[in-house]
């Protein structure tokens, strides 16, 4: 009998091979630089088991498997009683338990709650770019946990107590008191119905009782609900204040927290976000009564400098499955990277890459030096907003432009990018969404109006030299004079993003990058999509050989 005709695998013949099993740390040449140029050189080795681990086929599988398979919010038991618990895929325990046995939650502080020396903000800052790389999602309770420490800083002796099980590196999944657990995860909660940006608004009210407190209200938006406490936000007697309050009383009964539902989101697939109701939930006060912004700001100051290293990480993500993805593909009878209107794009792209990467660690650096130099923290202070407007603002038309370069692959679920393209627009609204960004770099500004002027002194010295640098800062300084200064904030942001990001590439790219970024972004100006930059085609091949080794 004669076999059925049938299309077999031989017939399969120019697709890429998987972007899987690679080391996402020694295969990413700007990364490494990065690191070197901001202090962390010695820790390359490490760096290289994390990148080769989170790199791995059996990562990039679980990610997937946690992404399709959504988390449930399962409200009641069988028998009606209220369980207010959230089931997540295995896969999605074993990306918080590898994020947290290397430390991804909590290198950057010491057992007594101070920060880490230098480089541990640089060097944590590489890893959770590379584990965006992978699996964003369950990054959220790894970044809020790690921030938390800075608020809790307010009431020392309760961040004592925890903070052995904070820095634990020993992820525990059980819905047990945090005292029973090996170690325990922190979430926040302030966004309301009535407001997000302005938590002014917010109406949930907190009374006090004994040495405590108990809070009644809602949160429109509580992200990662598995968390062992929530540092929240609610009106007490003297004004808005910060409680943590834990998923349990101390007499080991399960706290008032009632969730409501579970958002649909657009992206971010594996990590819940939870609509909450609070019916006089046991809380303690993290701060005075009043300062409850204060308090607070010191987390969401550490979570907006993750968001853009996430999104950066994001992008290289994307470029680097597209740069794959043209090194193998051939079209009219050469490879696709060889085309030169491809080539144009995937270095434009790079160039977008390497600045953005060049900023969120040399900003990572000025955290690390914060506690000993006053310019240091100034530039954090002022530029870490910057960074979280331009970088994560960008990253979602960049991850589109990326996903282009894999064609129809590029738009269908089994290829990574449709999935990145998802996620990437949340970095730019949680933590504080573009406007807030820039209202927020008035604001320094205005408050520490020395230490700015100096930062920006700082980046005009920085790119004195390069094409258009001049001429931004100057517009910029006319920009903020303005009596509607407010109203031009974003083109101001945007520029003295562009130059930071060119002054940190001086530090970190081959010499001639800066040159090349101010000229195609300032002096040229920002086109609306890739591949437009006047580059020639050496500066092209400098910029793609940098993507992934050959
Ligand atoms: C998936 C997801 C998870 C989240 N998880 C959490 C969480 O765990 N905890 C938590 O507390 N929150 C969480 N949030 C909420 C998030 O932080 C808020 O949505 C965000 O801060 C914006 O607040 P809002 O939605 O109330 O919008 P609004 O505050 O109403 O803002 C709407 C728009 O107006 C702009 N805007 C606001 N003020 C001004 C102004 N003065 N001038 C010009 N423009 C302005 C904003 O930039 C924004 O674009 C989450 C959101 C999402 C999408």
């Amino acid at each position: 009998m004669t076999a059925p005709a049938r299309v077999d695998q031989a017939d399969t013949f120019n697709q890429s091979p998987p972007y899987e099993d690679v080391d996402l740390y020694r295969s990413d040449q700007p990364l490494k630089d990065a690191v070197a140029a901001n202090g962390a050189g010695d820790e390359g080795e490490a760096l290289a088991a994390f990148g080769r681990r989170w790199g791995s086929a059996e990562m990039f599988e679980d990610a997937r498997l946690a992404n399709e398979n959504a988390p449930k919010l399962r409200i009641f038991d069988a028998k009606g009683f209220r369980r207010d618990v959230v089931e997540f895929h295995p896969a999605y325990h074993r990306f918080m338990t590898e994020s947290m046995a290397a430390g991804v939650h909590a290198t950057t502080w010491q057992s007594d709650g101070r920060h880490a020396p230098p480089p541990s903000e640089v060097t944590r800052a590489a890893r959770f770019y590379m584990s965006n790389q992978v699996e964003a999602g369950h990054n959220c309770p790894i970044t809020m946990t790690r921030a938390a420490v800075a608020a809790l800083a307010a009431e020392p002796a309760l961040r004592d107590q925890l903070l052995a099980k904070i820095l634990s590196r020993h992820y525990d999944r059980r819905f047990l008191p945090w005292w029973q657990k090996t170690a325990i995860t922190l979430g926040m909660g302030m966004t309301e119905k009535q407001g997000g940006t302005d938590v002014r608004a917010n109406t949930t009210r907190a009374v006090r009782v004994a040495d405590s407190y108990a809070v009644t209200g809602h949160k429109w938006f509580m992200s990662a609900p598995m968390c062992d406490a929530f540092l929240v936000l609610a009106q007490a007697p003297e004004g808005l204040t910060c409680f943590l309050m834990p998923r349990f009383r101390p007499d080991g009964s399960v706290n008032a927290l009632q969730f409501q539902r579970l958002k649909d989101k657009l992206g971010n697939r594996s990590n819940a976000s939870s609509e909450v109701e609070f019916a006089g939930a046991f809380a303690w006060r993290v701060g005075g009564e009043g300062k409850g912004v204060r308090t607070i700001i010191e987390m969401v100051q550490t979570t907006r400098l993750d968001c853009a290293i996430a999104s950066a990480g994001f992008m290289r993500s994307a470029l680097a499955q597209a740069v794959h993805h043209a090194r193998h593909r051939r079209v009219f009878q050469r490879a696709l990277l060889d085309q030169p209107m491809m080539r144009a794009v995937l270095a434009d792209l790079e160039l977008e890459l390497e600045a953005a990467l060049a900023l969120v660690m040399r900003l990572s650096r000025a955290i690390d030096c914060a506690p000993h130099d006053p310019l240091e923290q100034a530039r954090a202070r002022l530029l870490i907003p910057v960074a979280k407007y331009w970088v994560c603002k960008t990253a979602p038309g960049f991850i589109y432009e990326a996903l282009e370069c894999l064609g129809g692959n590029g738009y269908v679920e089994e290829a990574m990018l449709a999935r990145l393209y998802r996620e990437a627009p949340l970095n730019a609204i949680w933590e504080g969404s573009g406007n807030v960004m820039c209202l927020d770099v008035l604001r320094a500004l205005s408050r520490d109006s020395e230490g700015s002027r100096t930062v920006l002194e700082a980046l005009g010295q920085a790119t004195a030299d390069l094409p258009g640098a001049a001429d931004a800062l100057a517009s910029v300084c006319a920009l903020l004079a303005r009596g509607d200064a407010e109203a031009h904030a974003r083109a101001a942001v945007e520029r003295i993003a562009i130059l930071a990001a060119a002054a940190a590439l001086r530090d970190s790219a081959p010499a001639e990058f800066a040159e090349i970024f101010a000229r195609a972004r300032l002096r040229e100006g920002r086109s609306t999509t890739y591949g437009t930059a006047t580059l020639s085609g050496h500066e092209m091949t400098r910029l793609i050989d940098r993507v992934l080794p050959g």
